[in-house]
């Protein structure tokens, strides 16, 4: 029988955009320093849950008091962080603020969480011998039950009409859901949340949105249809053939461990 892979449900979408690389990082542990961009995703992410398990707790953390998590996680990081050419520790600062301010005051108060940052040990699917871990940003109730919310930080996530592309998104999503219930002990029954930030340089830009999607983890177990997105993974850690994909827009070697010594780069 063969071992039980784990997989985080963060990596997910990197393990069916680049078998070679997701294997070199979470298989063989080959780590490269963290940048500027993934940097200001974790700053966000630290301030805002601050906030709402301070709003949770009854705590009266203010806003800007909050803040102070996304600037210390930018000024003091705990891994190693390269800047890109187009990087600018000020300017990563300067936005991972506003967005703090900007969802406290329009996402934050139309929630009702019941949790923040729930983190799953282990989910282990057995049929598929894989193991599902990751955090969930947030378990908020709503009208029809619970559902989860998942923050995400990108140059363009909100577009100028305020939507959310959502396509590419649900399989994700439906695993942080099995992760939440798991964690949790409450069926998610409400539809899945993005919360999209928009990272861009001006403020007029940096625009806040929610979306939703709907019976998300139907994706993941397969049925009359065909194979569920679990079972294409867990083929594809199983089988060991790590193919790459140089198209992909990770391909680069800030990105890839193997970057240097890739022969499907070649
Ligand atoms: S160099 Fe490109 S193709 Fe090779 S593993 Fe890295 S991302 Fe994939």
């Amino acid at each position: 029988m063969k071992d039980m892979i784990t997989i985080r449900a963060s990596s997910l979408s990197a393990l069916f955009d680049c078998p070679a690389r997701w294997s070199a990082i979470h298989l063989e542990k080959k780590f490269l320093p963290s940048t500027g961009k993934a940097l200001l995703g974790k700053a966000v992410h630290a301030s805002t849950a601050l906030y709402d398990q301070s709003v949770l707790d009854n705590q009266g953390l203010t806003v800007s008091e909050a803040a102070a998590a996304a600037v210390d996680a930018i000024r003091k990081p705990e891994e190693d962080v390269i800047w890109l050419e187009d990087e600018n520790k000020g300017d990563v600062e300067d936005i991972a603020v506003s967005l703090h301010i900007k969802y406290c005051h329009h996402i934050a108060p139309e929630q009702e969480y019941q949790a923040v940052e729930v983190t799953c040990d282990r989910l282990e699917i057995t049929d598929l011998n894989i193991a599902l871990t990751g955090t969930t940003d947030r378990i908020r109730k709503t009208e029809e039950g619970f559902g989860i919310s998942d923050i995400k930080t990108s140059k363009s996530i909100v577009a100028a009409d305020n939507s959310i592309k959502t396509a590419g998104h649900a399989y994700q999503m439906g695993v942080y859901e099995l992760l939440a219930e798991h964690a949790f002990g409450v069926a998610m029954s409400s539809p899945a949340q993005i919360i999209g930030l928009n990272t861009a340089k001006t403020i007029a830009s940096q625009r806040v949105a929610t979306a939703e999607i709907e019976n998300a983890a139907d994706l993941l177990i397969g049925n009359d249809g065909g194979m569920g997105v679990l079972e294409y993974a867990a083929k594809i850690v199983h089988s060991g053939l790590f193919f790459g994909n140089p198209k992909s827009m990770f391909c680069h070697k800030s990105y890839c461990p193997i970057y240097n010594t890739c022969k499907f780069r070649k």
